[in-house]
Formats: structure tokens, C-alpha cells, sequence
């Protein structure tokens, strides 16, 4: 026995499911979002920047949700060299529990249903989908959504897994603040730090959260094996205390997979079928050079929104195959030609060249005494700087210098 019909049913309780949850069902739409953990704490930076928290201002409106803003970023070179750059506006670092939980509690106040459980299984019955969970339970719905991040059972099902080129491997450490050093310990709240180890694609990032301080190594896979990354990653906390790795009864250890494709894969690249779609991690929307992909979770559910209200408003069957057409031009023109770009971008911004040193070398020492290429990293961070012109502002930043 199915349960009565539902507009649109959602895998995944992410930022990307549970914000296209609350937008749908704030539009009156009948709406039913699966997720076995609900809010947890998903392996992440947590790291929200600049652009997302002024384009989604209820990010910041609820102070039950306990979030850092960080206002200076220390960039460190492959050879040890740093700047400290103050940002304008700062960025946001959650716990994943917090944020998830913010996300997931709007859908709820909205009116979507919340059905606690993975899904197991999906098919089509006509024009509607059967969705099966893993108790057993069977729903039925009229467009399915597939938001369940970078090994998306939805993905596998309709276009197939990721395959290496598009994948970063990364590992972490939530490390707890000590208690007992009264302070003296805990994390600089408004600093983040981000090291550029030598030949190496990727970066080891410090985020401090309320309370914990963030660690992580984030490199495309199969260029480090798993050692070496955990090796890179325990030697920068290690420094990051003075030497010392923290008591292991503060540190949790955890490791996932990022979204980050590969120049060839942009073009052909699909987020939908008929009366199916795919947001965020699963759609594969993720920064490739950065690997942030929270802002293209909250964008990418608001693109596939608007198109699911406009288009079902049309008129029910006709409207709901034009879906196609329209999410996939949209998705592609507010971001994804951007995001194409930095993966063309990727091997100068890790490998390239720039005034006779390695690229990220030759940035931290110029933004050590140039308030213009400050200028131009700080607006990276804030996600206004565009990949596509990067290397121009750069070149006529520090040409000025001299
Ligand atoms: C180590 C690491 C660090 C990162 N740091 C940052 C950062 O600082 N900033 C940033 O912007 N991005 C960062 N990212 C990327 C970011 O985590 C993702 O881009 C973001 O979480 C994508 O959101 P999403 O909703 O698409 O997917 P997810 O957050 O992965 O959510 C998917 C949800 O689907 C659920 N799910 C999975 N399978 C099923 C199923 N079969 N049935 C039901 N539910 C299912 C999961 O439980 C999960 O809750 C990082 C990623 C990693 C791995």
C-alpha cells in the first residue's frame, strides 16, 4: 500500500534537500523529504561564505543556531611564507549539526513532511515515482528530487556514480576546546587559516566553530594515498598547537568525498530527467578548487524551486517535463559556467606559475605588501572575485606593484 500522492518527494536532508523543502512547501506545495540522520554532523568545514550568508539572510537570523563569523584568514605558502588579510564582510563556520538543524527546522515550520528513514529504492508506476524506504514503507510522488550529496544513491540510479576525476578525497579533526586550560586553549574564534602544501592539489584548512576547532586535508583522489594525507594533516594541527597533538579524548577523526569534476565533465554534464532532478553534492556543484559546496546546495535548490513552482503552475503533466530544459539552462547560467572556469582554472591556482614562483607562492608574498592583490583574495573568499577574470586582476593588481 502507497500513502496519497505528493507533489515532490525529496532524498536527502541536507542544505540542499531541506532548503528546497521549505521553499516548495512555503509555495503551497505537497512536499515529503527522507533522510535517516536528520540533522547530524555531516563531514564538513562547515565554512559558509560571504556571498551565501548575504544572499540567504535567514542564515544568520536565528541566534539558536550558534555559527562563528570570521573576519581575518591567514594564508600560508608551500614555502612557509603568510599574510593575515582582515575580510570586509566575514564568513560563517556551523557545526554541520547546527546548520543541517536550521535548514531542517524552516522545512518543518513550512509544512514539509519529514519521513526519518534512507530510501532504499525508487521506481516509476506511470507518470509518479514509488519511493521505498528502508523499513519497508512505500510513497508516491509526482517529481523526485535526489539531494543525498557526493555518493548519491539517486545519482547512481538515473546517470551513474561520479567516476576518480571527479572526486577530492578529504579528512578532518573536530578537535573540543580544552576546558581545563581556562581558555589559553580555545580556537582564535574570528581567524581561519589555510595552508598550500608544495605539489600538491589541494589545501589543510584551520576553521575555528564555536567550541571546536575544524581541521582538515581536502586533495583531488588518487594523487595521495589516505597515509600521506593523514600524515600532511596530523603534522598541520600538530603545529597548530605548538607541537603538541591534542588529547585523543577531544579529537574525533572523519573522513568523506567531495564533488570536484573535472574540466571534460562540465560540458556534458546532466542535473536532470524526466520528472527527476538532482541539487547540490549529487548534482555536483561544488567549487572544484575550493571544494565548497554549501552555497551551490542553498542556490541550486533555489534555481530548481522557482522552476518546480512556475512551470507546475502552467499546468500539471505538460508543466512538469518542461522542468528539464529550464533547470539545466538555469543552473548552468547563474553558476555553472563559473564553476566550469575554475576547473580550468585548477591546475594554475595548484601548479602554475606566477612571477617566477609557484602561483600560490607568489599571491602570499605579494599580498604581503599589496593592498590590491589583498584586495583580489579577499574577494575569493567572499565568492565575489569570478575565476573567469582571476588571473587578469591578479596579473593587473600586481602589476601595479611595480
Ligand atoms: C571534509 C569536507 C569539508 C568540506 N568543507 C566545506 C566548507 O567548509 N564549506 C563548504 O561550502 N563546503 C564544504 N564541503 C562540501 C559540503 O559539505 C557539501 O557541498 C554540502 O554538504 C552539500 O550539501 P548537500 O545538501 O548537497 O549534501 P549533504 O550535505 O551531503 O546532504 C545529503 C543528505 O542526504 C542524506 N542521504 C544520503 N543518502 C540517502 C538516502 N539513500 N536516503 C535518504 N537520505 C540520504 C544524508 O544523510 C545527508 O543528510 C566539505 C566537504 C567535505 C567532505
Amino acid at each position: 500500500m502507497t500513502d496519497p500522492i505528493r507533489d515532490i518527494a525529496i532524498i536527502g536532508a541536507g542544505p540542499a534537500g531541506a532548503h528546497l523543502a521549505s521553499l516548495l512547501s512555503a509555495a503551497g506545495r505537497d512536499v515529503i523529504l527522507f533522510d535517516a540522520k536528520g540533522a547530524w554532523e555531516k563531514p564538513c568545514g562547515g565554512g559558509v561564505p560571504t556571498r551565501a550568508i548575504r544572499e540567504f539572510a535567514f542564515l544568520l537570523e536565528d541566534s539558536n543556531y550558534p555559527r562563528n563569523l570570521v573576519r581575518r584568514l591567514t594564508l600560508i605558502s608551500p614555502t612557509e611564507r603568510r599574510v593575515t588579510v582582515k575580510l570586509e564582510e566575514p564568513f560563517a563556520i556551523y557545526s554541520r549539526r547546527d546548520l543541517n538543524g536550521l535548514v531542517l527546522d524552516r522545512a518543518l515550520e513550512a509544512g514539509a513532511e519529514f519521513i526519518r528513514a534512507s530510501v532504499s529504492d525508487f521506481s516509476r508506476e506511470g507518470d509518479d515515482w514509488i519511493i521505498t524506504t528502508g523499513d519497508g514503507r512505500k510513497f508516491r510522488a509526482r517529481f523526485l528530487v535526489g539531494a543525498d550529496g557526493a555518493a548519491s544513491f539517486t545519482r547512481r540510479r538515473l546517470l551513474g556514480i561520479f567516476p576518480a576525476r571527479d572526486i577530492a578525497l578529504a579528512f578532518g579533526y573536530n578537535v573540543i576546546a580544552d576546558q581545563a586550560s581556562n581558555g589559553k586553549d580555545a580556537p582564535a574564534e574570528e581567524e581561519a587559516v589555510v595552508k598550500f602544501p608544495k605539489n600538491f592539489t589541494g589545501y589543510l584548512w584551520a576553521f575555528p566553530r564555536p567550541g571546536v576547532m575544524n581541521f582538515g586535508v581536502a586533495s583531488k583522489l588518487g594523487e595521495r594515498t589516505s597515509d600521506e594525507l593523514r600524515s600532511l594533516l596530523s603534522n598541520f594541527v600538530t603545529d597548530y598547537y605548538g607541537g603538541q597533538m591534542p588529547l585523543p579524548e577531544r579529537v574525533s577523526f572523519f573522513g568523506a568525498k567531495i564533488p570536484t569534476l573535472d574540466l571534460s565533465s562540465w560540458p556534458g554534464l546532466r542535473a536532470s530527467g524526466e520528472r527527476w532532478a538532482l541539487i547540490g553534492d549529487a548534482a555536483g556543484f561544488c567549487d572544484p578548487i575550493t571544494g565548497e559546496g554549501i552555497y551551490y546546495a542553498f542556490k541550486s535548490a533555489d534555481i530548481l524551486a522557482r522552476v518546480l513552482i512556475d512551470c507546475a503552475s502552467e499546468d500539471a503533466a505538460d508543466g512538469l517535463v518542461s522542468v528539464t530544459s529550464l533547470y539545466e539552462k538555469l543552473w548552468r547560467e547563474s553558476f555553472g559556467h563559473e564553476l566550469e572556469k575554475a576547473s580550468h582554472r585548477l591546475p594554475m591556482f595548484y601548479h602554475g606559475r606566477f612571477y617566477g614562483h609557484d602561483f600560490s607562492d607568489a599571491v602570499v608574498r605579494l599580498a604581503r605588501y599589496h593592498k590590491g592583490v589583498r584586495t583580489v583574495l579577499v574577494r575569493a573568499v567572499m565568492g565575489d572575485q569570478s575565476y573567469i577574470t582571476l588571473k587578469t586582476d591578479l596579473l593587473r593588481r600586481a602589476w601595479q606593484v611595480f
